[in-house]
């Protein structure tokens, strides 16, 4: 149970009660829209003309609509869904290639995306953040409310400054400057903490229901989102899921972003398969330099290589599952990027390893794929917005 903080404690007032509730229809209709009034009061147990007067609410700050259902002989229903008929949100997806910029409206469905390739020069990619941000804010004519930006690094939680280690940028000020920029709140967070906060938010039906998860985000490097009872976990600073860095061994064919042989994110990023691979080529005289991208393409197309170097990450990325899991004991796992496109090939091997890392009596864990698509850090970056509306703050 979770101790009452006197120090920030808030006795509960009707106003309280009030949009507690008002919260909870509007997560009805989010995850069970469309759906009757009725039906809400029913299953609420909250009185109907109750279930009424918050909906009035919802419809006037544009959040809720009516839209009539099936008939069954009479007149057809008018049922409540979420109001998507606008982009209400931009989200800013920082990567160490790509940034994408996109809108989305209230359920999570991209509209519009925009990329270039991220410059190592701070200041050209946040001018190239900003003219696209604001083109898309003169073209929605005021509906978007918010900007949400994922990045790989952290955040400072009091300065908001951010650190990229890829790019080197220290103190970054990029809220300051998109919020002077666009007049709008920006909201800021590490990628693999976004892309958990997505997952917990948009998932699809399997994760619905998972409110303990750890999100394994592989990319370039290797992060983690932890997200305990249906919220992020920051820890200190901000600073929690780093567990790319934890050691599991030593001699990894790559070094960590902090320059260590012997973190989770040397022996199991994108850079630790493509170094697999061209070890292994160099092996059978092949060619040598290749993107990960490449890499997952040959894999696709049934190079034996390939395969054994994917394989081998996969057997890695279990290893680090199994410590997740003996530490936090998490409802699921659930690992996201671009090497979710292999998960089939790899999976046999991440779970093998996940199983035989956890030590007798200790429970095991689901393993899953991200349900958020080909853009887990793009959907991040929009929830960060999105879920705003819908939590409880
Ligand atoms: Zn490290």
């Amino acid at each position: 149970m979770r101790r009452i903080d006197l120090n920030s404690a808030s006795v509960a007032r009707s106003p309280t009660i009030r949009s507690i509730n008002r919260q909870i229809v509007l997560n009805f209709v989010r995850e069970r829209g469309p759906i009757s009034r009725a039906e809400i009061a029913q299953i609420t147990a909250l009185q109907r003309s109750t279930v009424s007067t918050i909906v009035d609410e919802l419809k006037e700050n544009g959040l809720v609509e009516e839209v009539s259902g099936e008939s069954t002989g009479g007149r057809p229903p008018i049922l409540l869904s979420l109001r998507t008929a606008d982009a209400v949100a931009i989200g800013v997806d920082i990567g160490t290639a790509h940034t994408v910029v996109a809108t989305s409206d209230l359920a999570g469905r991209v509209l519009e995306q925009e990329q270039f390739d991220t410059h190592a020069d701070a200041d050209k990619t946040i001018q190239n953040i900003i003219s696209l941000v604001q083109g898309f804010i003169a073209k929605n004519k005021g509906t978007i409310e918010g900007i949400g930006i994922s990045l790989p690094g952290l955040i400072d939680p009091v300065s908001g400054s951010c650190f990229v280690p890829h790019f080197r940028w220290r103190d970054l000020p990029l809220e300051t400057r998109l919020r002077t920029a666009s007049g709008l709140s920006v909201s800021v967070d590490n990628d693999a903490n976004a892309a958990a906060l997505a997952e917990l938010w948009f998932g699809r039906p399997e994760v619905q229901e998972v409110r303990n998860f750890v999100m394994v985000l592989v990319e370039e490097g290797l992060g983690t989102g932890i997200v305990l009872d249906g919220q992020v976990y920051r820890g200190e600073r901000s600073a929690a899921g780093e567990f790319g860095h934890m050691t599991i061994g030593s001699a990894a064919p790559v070094a960590c972003a902090a320059g260590s042989r012997r973190c989770w994110e040397a022996f199991a990023s994108e850079r630790a398969a493509v170094a697999r691979y061209s070890k292994l080529s160099r092996d059978n005289n092949g060619k040598r330099e290749i993107t990960f991208a490449q890499l997952i393409d040959r894999a696709l197309r049934g190079e034996r290589i390939a395969r054994a170097a994917l394989k081998e990450t996969g057997h890695y990325l279990g290893v680090g599952i199994a410590n997740l899991v003996q530490g936090l004991a998490p409802q699921a796992v659930i690992l996201a990027g671009p090497i979710t496109q292999v998960w089939p090939l790899i999976s046999e091997e991440v779970k093998a390893a996940a199983q035989e890392s956890i030590c007798r009596g200790l429970p095991s864990t689901t393993i899953i794929g991200s349900t958020l698509g080909a853009q887990p850090t793009l959907m991040g970056a929009l929830s960060l917005v999105l879920a705003s509306k819908f939590a409880l703050t």
